[in-house]
């Protein structure tokens, strides 16, 4: 296994839309088993192959307080919405920044697991707001895109301000 890089925006490559997994083979398996190593390592509760440069519909989940209650959802769709809710979201790609987000506050979603088994799932709460989250990123969106224009600038300015720091301290 091993922790991958992943992406921070802005960057053009979270913006490309992720092809379905055809088929489950030893690469998908090794994907899944780093993206979850990856997600426990940066502490996130959720992670999708866009951010780690993989554009695959390939998604790891863990909202569980012990950490040890991983969810794989390959090829997810969502089939039904109900409700709005608003939670304040962060994201492994976007470090620092939270903010309120409006989702479905209820979702149906259908997809594989890591073993290639169909399933549906009922969610509610942060796990509905966490799925949909990632599949945002699946189809190339990044959760900040929500916010207005004038938030996006100034998240951009201060990502980049950021990484100009890290950039020199490497450096020196
Ligand atoms: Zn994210």
């Amino acid at each position: 296994m091993s922790i991958l890089n992943i992406l921070q925006h802005p960057d053009d490559r979270l913006h490309i839309s992720a092809k379905p997994i055809k088929e489950l083979d030893a690469v998908t398996h090794q994907l899944v088993k780093d993206m979850a190593e990856t997600m426990y390592s940066a502490s996130g509760i959720g992670l999708a192959a866009t951010q780690v440069n993989v554009p695959k519909r390939v998604i790891v989940i863990d909202i569980s307080e012990a950490r040890d209650d991983l969810l794989v959802l390959i090829n997810p769709e969502i089939q039904s919405r109900e409700g709005t809710v608003v939670f304040e979201e962060g994201c492994l790609s976007v470090p620092g920044v939270y903010d309120r987000v409006e989702r479905s506050e209820q979702i149906m979603v259908q997809a594989l697991s890591a073993e290639g088994d169909e399933f549906k799932l009922e969610a509610t709460g942060l796990l509905s707001v966490c799925i949909q989250h990632e599949i945002d990123h699946l189809d190339g969106k990044v959760f900040v895109e929500y916010l207005s224009r004038l938030k996006q600038d100034r998240i951009i300015k201060k990502l980049k301000k950021n990484q100009k720091g890290l950039d020199q301290q490497g450096s020196s």
